[in-house]
């Protein structure tokens, strides 16, 4: 069986991307704490901090279904996380696909490609990735099915919802008695090319970005979410979600004096905390699935239900010591949300 297969049908697969050090981490003399020695296993080299007069913190060894070290790309990654739950969607399933980790560790970078230099190149992430191969799937394999494509892209901000393609705007959600969830009145694009797509993930991440100076719109503590719908005629037929989740280290500051952001912290911390019970619910095949505890997971309800959803979830890691901290806390996460 290779990696992909295990992917596809696993339920739940975990990977974790180490990040090369920046030039800037370089400069200042950043030390690496972070070794992947094998295609599925991590290490965090503690600092080397004596804690009593024998004792020495040890090195925390991690296993997930792949680890990828700093010399992979954004198409290898995605060859091995998102791609093999392309599938899914045309088998009339729900495919969903998490960014994990601290502000700075790469989340963006692998979904959205690279948006911080002076030329974007959305390109190469894993949002047009996941486009192109379905563009392709719908043209060739399932042609005979007549599917059509669709996108949305919103943002969860606190705990309200914006429309990244209608210029942020306020969203409601609502849950029928058959506990289906609307996000009212959100924009679904009808699109028929890779070019198509890439201008709305350009305008969405603009819309996402615009005022990151202002208090209360940085994208580090939003949780975005990209969906790519398949329909047939009216019908949902499928639906792969993908995820840049808010920075994991904005749930753990409770200790800001600055209440607003300390609120928010806490809508965070609540996300991130309903989202590893969703997953581990869906992994267990437990029956009760909390997905009510969040607004991230109510609207994501259908990710955690029903045989035929998938998801993998990419846990990003800072290799320097400076963030040991926050890549033992994602390390730890991770390792909850599916025990190998
Ligand atoms: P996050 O979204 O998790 O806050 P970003 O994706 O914005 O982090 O990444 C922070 C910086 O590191 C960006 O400048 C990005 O280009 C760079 N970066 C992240 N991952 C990689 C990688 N795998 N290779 C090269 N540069 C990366
Ligand atoms: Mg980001």
């Amino acid at each position: 069986l290779c990696m992909n297969d295990a992917v596809a049908e696993n339920r739940i697969s975990v990977c974790v991307r180490k990040r090369p050090l920046s030039k800037k981490e370089v400069t200042r003399g950043e030390i690496e704490v972070v070794t992947i020695p094998n295609k599925d296993h991590i290490i965090l080299h503690q600092p080397q901090v004596k804690v009593d007069l024998t004792k020495y913190l040890e090195n925390q060894k991690f296993r997930f279904d792949y680890t990828f070290d700093e010399n992979s790309t954004n198409e290898l990654v995605y060859r091995f996380t998102a791609q093999p739950l392309v599938k899914t969607i045309f088998e009339q399933g729900t495919a969903t696909c998490f960014a994990y980790g601290q502000t700075g560790s790469g989340k963006t970078h692998t979904m959205g490609g690279d948006f911080t230099g002076k030329k974007q190149n959305a390109s190469m992430g894993i949002y047009a990735l996941t486009a192109r191969d379905v563009f392709r799937l719908v043209s060739s394999d399932y042609r005979r099915q007549h599917l059509t494509v669709h996108c949305s892209f919103f943002e969860i901000y606190g705990a309200k919802v914006y429309d990244l393609l209608a210029n942020k705007a306020v969203l409601r959600v609502l849950e029928d008695g058959k506990s289906q969830v609307q996000v009212v009145g959100l924009k679904v694009m009808d699109v028929d090319s890779e070019q198509m797509v890439l201008e709305l993930i350009n305008q969405g991440a603009a819309v996402r970005t615009a005022g990151t100076t202002s208090a209360n719109s940085n994208s580090s503590r939003s949780h975005a979410v990209f969906q790519i719908i398949l329909r047939q005629g009216k019908k949902q037929w499928g639906k792969f979600s993908l995820i840049d989740l808010a920075g994991n280290e904005r749930g753990q500051d409770t200790r800001d004096c600055d209440r607003e952001t300390r609120l928010e912290g806490a809508e965070i911390n609540k996300s991130l905390l309903a989202l590893k019970e969703c997953i581990r619910a869906m992994s267990n095949n437990n029956s009760h699935v909390p997905f009510r505890s969040s607004k991230l997971t109510l609207v994501l309800r259908d990710s955690f239900v029903g045989d035929k959803a998938r998801t993998v979830m990419i846990s990003m890691i800072s290799p320097g010591l400076s963030s040991c901290e926050h890549s033992l806390n994602t390390l730890r996460y991770a390792n909850r949300v599916k025990e190998l």
